[in-house]
């Protein structure tokens, strides 16, 4: 399985990182290998001192598909979770001052951390999902998947065309504003519509 994550998906977190506003989704990717589940710890790694946090909207492909038509794009999926983005903010830093591809800063070990996920039939209007994350236990980041630039279904329209997605990939949505560092003794929880899905403690 692959992990394809879209950067700059919400006006406000893109704001708060300078970042221009993409007229296409923004994408890269992770390996199998950067995945937590089951909510187990994620340790610091040795590579970075600004490891940020980023919660997400996850979705999980159930069959395998090219070139999928935005209209048809929900038959590929039907169940959601979150996902926390870790990401190194100062190689990306670097990484984007020289135009270099951002994998050291997104693709390393544990760089994500995955809940269970939950049949997407309990969120009957799937433009007004609302996520948050708690910072040992203060809200630093709300989102809301109406808030999304580009929505699910055009995301999975826009990667197909490039890479086949099959059943069991994971695509990261993007996070909304008030991104941030973490450091070691943390703890995340990220919660979905109300429900605690979501526990990582930083090591
Ligand atoms: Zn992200």
């Amino acid at each position: 399985m692959k992990i394809i994550c879209i950067g700059r998906n919400y006006v406000a977190h893109a704001k708060e990182l300078n970042n221009p506003l993409p007229s296409e989704p923004v994408f890269f990717m992770k390996p199998d290998t950067a995945i937590i589940t089951r909510n187990r710890p994620f340790f610091y790694p040795e590579i970075s001192n600004n490891i940020h946090y980023e919660l997400e909207l996850v979705i999980k492909i159930k069959k395998n598909g090219r070139h999928i038509q935005e209209k048809f794009a929900h038959t590929y999926y039907n169940e959601i979770g979150l996902g926390i983005d870790f990401t190194a903010r100062d190689i990306q830093q670097k990484c984007k001052e020289k135009g270099l591809p951002w994998e050291p800063a997104k693709a390393f070990d544990g760089s994500a951390p995955v809940s269970k996920f939950i049949s997407l039939d309990r969120f009957p209007d799937k433009s007004n999902i609302q996520f948050h994350l708690l910072k040992n236990g203060e809200k630093v980041q709300d989102g809301n998947s109406g808030l999304m630039i580009f929505s699910i279904d055009k995301i999975i329209a826009y990667i197909s065309k490039f890479i086949t997605l099959k059943m069991g990939d994971l695509i990261y949505t993007g996070t909304p504003a008030g991104v941030g560092p973490v450091e070691i003794d943390d703890v995340l929880e990220g919660y979905l519509n109300g429900d605690k899905l979501l526990k990582c403690k930083i090591k």
